[in-house]
């Protein structure tokens, strides 16, 4: 809206919430309808660009209705992609870092297939994505849609639920708590976290380039760190007394994410800025804000 645009957000908040959106609704140029992509689109809609973000990413949010998971990837990327052939828009697809599984290639580059389970419990996310991919670069080729298609790897920042269940948001907000941090597993494995702020920006450079990459483009944060590395940074940066418990790893959990993110580098001049310590401060504060209403005097 800045940049002049008008903005129309479809959602079912589904894992978001409304009060997130209270600064934009007081916005002309903003208009939030309530609709799930799944189902056939509002009509008389008109875009010149369509991202398509839609889909619960928390492991246990996607799978506590896996078949409606699938749909929104599947059947609600058709729908989207159909709004964008009458409208002959510009569509982006947010893909994900699943689609390559628990790899056998590290770091991971576009071009690696990846090692995907079909029929885990997993396979509803990473499958409809996979899936999703498919569809995009049919249109394409079918149609020539203009189709930029991301690969996310883990993202983090402020305005997350406390409850989404995903670990950077689960840590802090146990070390506010003063509960114990829940490491799966032996926490050896490893993630890459981006910071909000960056990836957006990363979309908003790959919507806005010259002309559409012929494949996928990773963005994340190329930094890698195993998941006791992050617990130990959140206790220091919570000042917290919380202890670190291990429980079971969920089934077919990657042992190790990290994006190769040399395309974007040179392709769209994009890296992440925000470090994972600048990352976590801002989004303890946010926590801290929102269960507490006060912000902590955080030690070294
Ligand atoms: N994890 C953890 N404790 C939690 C939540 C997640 O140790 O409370 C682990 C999880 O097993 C995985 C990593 O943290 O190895 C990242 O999990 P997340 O659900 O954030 O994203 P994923 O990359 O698995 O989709």
């Amino acid at each position: 809206m800045r940049d002049g645009y008008d903005v129309v957000a479809l959602d079912n908040f589904h894992t978001g919430k409304r009060y997130n959106l209270n600064a934009l609704l007081r916005n002309p140029r903003f208009t939030c309808i309530e609709h799930d992509i799944v189902n056939a689109l509002p009509l008389g809609l008109q875009f010149d660009e369509i991202y398509n973000l839609a889909c619960p990413a928390s492991p246990p949010h996607y799978q506590e209705d896996p078949i409606h998971t699938f749909k929104t990837s599947v059947l609600g990327s058709l729908n989207l992609l159909e709004l964008a052939r009458q409208n002959n828009a510009k569509i982006f697809q947010a893909s994900t870092s699943e689609v390559y599984g628990d790899p056998f290639v590290h770091p991971q580059p576009e071009s690696y297939f990846g090692n995907v389970n079909t029929h885990g419990p997993r396979s509803c996310y990473d499958e409809g994505k996979r899936s999703a991919e498919t569809l995009f670069f049919d249109y394409s080729r079918t149609y020539g849609l203009d189709i930029r298609v991301a690969r996310i790897f883990n993202t983090y920042g402020r305005r997350m639920q406390p409850d989404d269940g995903r670990v950077v948001s689960n840590f802090i907000v146990q070390a506010l708590r003063g509960q114990d941090l829940t490491v799966y597993g032996s926490g050896m494995q490893t993630r890459s976290f981006c910071y909000a702020d960056d990836l957006i920006e990363g979309f908003v450079r790959l919507m806005n380039a010259p002309s559409a990459p012929a494949h996928p483009v990773n963005l994340g944060n190329p930094g890698e760190f195993t998941i006791m590395e992050l617990a130990t940074l959140v206790i220091s940066y919570t000042n917290s007394r919380s202890k670190i418990v291990h429980r079971p790893l969920p089934v077919d959990d990657p042992r190790q994410r990290k994006p190769d993110i040399s395309f974007a580098r040179a392709n769209l001049g994009w890296e992440p800025k925000i470090s994972l310590s600048q990352g976590l401060a801002q989004t303890v504060d946010y926590f801290d804000t929102l269960l507490y209403g006060s912000k902590l005097v955080k030690g070294a």
